[in-house]
């Protein structure tokens, strides 16, 4: 018997559904110069089920396998990572003394971790010059595999990876180190075959990060950096960068006075001033509108729930490290992180026959979410913040009508504040509750109302919640950033927890089924991307104030009064203070607001207005009627009727 008939054999699966068969010892590399010996010698790391690997790595029986070369998306993702070792070896060569934490590379670039590191934004140019001769130099990037002993050895030094080398000691007998020139690191890797490799790099900005995220560990020195192969990439990157930064919500939401965020009142809980609750208080009439026309009943439920109900809910077993949960004498209470057990508790006081299905319960309700308080992060990552929730309880065989009429609400909102978006449908997974027949039909349905809705959408296979299959929705912001969105999920679970029923055709009990929706998401969060989205500059149904009067003088000043009382329907200031009318002007145009009516001796002879709008352009002569309707209409305008709400 020859060797290679002896050896086992194991079967990959390749991103065109085929199967490969190799050795059982076979690396990814290996693999790659199965299938041909250019893209072997091209590889640069793997995919093995979905999560990125050196190509050193073993692949195994039934894995999901893709080769990683310069050419793949990813690619971007392990020069990063190599970046971010360039600059932990750029530190340790200008600075002593130092610990390495970690290093990981993020969507937009690097970082490294780094305690006992004084370095100020100054000193970024010269590590940069630092990592550009390292990247000239061209030093083969190299990986050892290192029993645990040794790698104690070698991290003598390095309190923070000797911590990690201990939990990864837990699992495996070795670890990996990957080396470039004088300097090593402990890392999984994959990275790029040599520095040279590495194309530009450019240190962004310095940070405090506690270490592992948790603020009872030691705050360290966050450097910040990002790589592009080439300089015209990091250009267009730096573009968009600054692009943001100039919409950036809390400074933007700052200047205009719409939400605070303070020590005093505590991390993470956003207090709305009157500007910013005007355009929240838009954002919730808008939705009830449409929830009220699609047949919802708004109900209300409190912040706290005794945990008797979390438990029943499955929320105090898995959920329960999110949650902010006390003790009132000898009951435990929690906040609530969801709203859905509050409504399958009100559905569940009741007795249904199956004509009373649909039932669809809406509420702006307020949750309570304990994120890492380093993670906190303006209106985007918050522990206090609102869903323009929605539970539906319905018959199985009424899913696709119902998720049908939640996709037309959905997209009417998203094209109301014109945000491109994209889809998903995620099925089941492994582990999943509920019988094949109703995981089958409701995917079946919703596959079905995908199709009909006429716009592409992805399947994420197994991407699903174990209680049932969702829609998701992504969009994309005026400038092409992308943002999670509302999504349409089905639950066979809930139900289930709560036993809830009601009495069909047949006189017999049936389980409804639970749909959970939200047309924005989080109020925060849409808030957040709106302002951004915008730069501030809300359309007229939304700005928090829409026009301002700027008399020309003091002595029209009578007069503006007057002309503003005219326009009490709408968000209207006078602009009174004893200054220039550039002054007054330049002053409206910072604070956004769409529309300015100058008055002045002629205005005030005539009975009339100029109107000046954002755009600068100034129009004389306007009757004060006329421009009431020019406002009316715009918001009407603005604020579209749903098509599927008109017929
Ligand atoms: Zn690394
Ligand atoms: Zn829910």
């Amino acid at each position: 018997m020859s060797e290679s008939d002896s050896q086992e054999q194991v079967a990959v699966v390749l991103p065109d559904g085929s199967a490969l068969e190799v050795d059982a010892d076979a690396t990814v590399e290996d693999c790659a110069y199965e299938i041909g010996p250019g893209l072997g010698s091209d590889t640069v790391a793997g995919k093995l089920d979905g999560d990125l690997v050196a190509k050193e790595q073993p692949v195994y029986d039934g894995a999901e396998l893709e080769i990683i070369t310069d050419q793949s998306e990813e690619y971007l993702e392990v020069m990063r990572h190599s970046a971010a070792h360039c600059l932990a070896q750029a530190v340790e060569r200008h600075y002593d003394d130092v610990d390495l934490a970690i290093g990981p590379p993020t969507d937009e670039g690097f970082y490294y971790d780094f305690d006992n590191l004084d370095v100020d934004e100054e000193d970024l140019a010269a590590l940069e010059d630092e990592i550009a001769e390292i990247i000239e130099a061209d030093y083969e990037i190299e990986r050892e595999e290192v029993s645990i002993d040794d790698a104690e050895a070698r991290l003598a030094d390095e309190p923070y990876k000797l911590e990690l080398l201990s939990e990864f000691a837990e699992e495996a007998d070795t670890v990996t180190f990957y080396s470039q020139g004088e300097w090593e690191d402990l890392c999984a890797g994959p990275h790029v075959d040599s520095t040279g490799e590495i194309g530009v790099v450019e240190l962004l900005e310095i940070a405090g990060a506690y270490w592992r995220g948790d603020e009872d560990n030691t705050m360290q020195t966050r450097i910040y950096g990002t790589a592009f192969e080439d300089e015209g990439d990091l250009e267009d990157f730096l573009e968009r960068k600054q692009e943001a930064e100039k919409r950036d919500h809390r400074r933007i939401g700052n200047e205009m006075d719409l939400f605070s965020i303070q020590d005093v009142t505590g991390p993470g809980l956003p207090l709305y001033h009157p500007a910013g609750k005007t355009v929240l208080k838009e954002l919730e009439d808008f939705v009830e509108d449409l929830n009220k026309d699609a047949g919802y009943d708004y109900v209300e439920t409190p912040h706290v729930f005794k945990t008797d109900l979390w438990h029943r809910s499955g929320h105090y077993e898995n959920y329960q490290d999110d949650m902010f949960i006390f003790d009132v004498g000898d009951d435990e209470f929690g906040l609530k992180p969801m709203n859905c057990p509050g409504h399958a508790a009100i559905f569940q006081d009741h007795s249904w026959s199956y004509r009373d299905l649909p039932i669809r319960y809406a509420e702006n309700g307020k949750v309570y979410r304990k994120e890492q308080r380093g993670e906190l992060s303006g209106l985007s990552r918050v522990w206090a913040f609102t869903i323009d929730d929605g539970h539906l309880f319905v018959r199985p065989e009424q899913i696709k009508s119902e998720v049908e009429a939640i996709m037309d609400m959905i997209t009417d909102v998203l094209e109301t504040f014109d945000l491109e978006y994209e889809m998903a449908l995620a099925t089941r997974p492994e582990k999943s509750v509920g019988s094949d027949e109703i995981w089958d039909r409701a995917e079946e349905q919703l596959e079905s109302v995908l199709d009909s809705h006429g716009h592409e959408y992805d399947i994420e296979e197994g991407d699903g919640a174990f209680y049932g299959p969702k829609i998701d929705f992504a969009f994309e912001d005026a400038i092409g950033r992308s943002w999670d969105g509302p999504t349409v999920q089905l639950d066979f679970n809930m139900p289930e927890r709560f036993d809830l029923n009601y009495v069909g055709e047949d006189n017999e009990e049936h389980r409804p089924v639970m749909i959970h929706r939200a047309l924005y998401g989080s109020y925060e969060r849409f808030f957040m991307m709106l302002i951004e989205h915008y730069e501030g500059r809300f359309p007229l149904w939304l700005a928090p104030e829409q026009v301002r009067v700027l008399p020309i003088s003091d002595d029209n000043l009578g007069y503006a009064h007057r002309v503003a009382n005219e326009f009490d329907d709408f968000r209207v200031e006078v602009d009174g203070r004893d200054s220039t009318l550039e002054r007054k002007i330049r002053a409206a145009h910072d604070d956004r607001v769409p529309y300015q009516i100058i008055v002045g001796d002629n205005e005030e002879a005539d009975g009339n207005i100029s109107v000046r709008d954002r755009f600068e352009d100034q129009e004389y002569d306007v009757e004060i009627e006329a421009f009431k309707t020019h406002l009316e209409d715009e918001i009407e305008e603005q604020r579209t009727e749903p098509d599927f709400l008109q017929d």
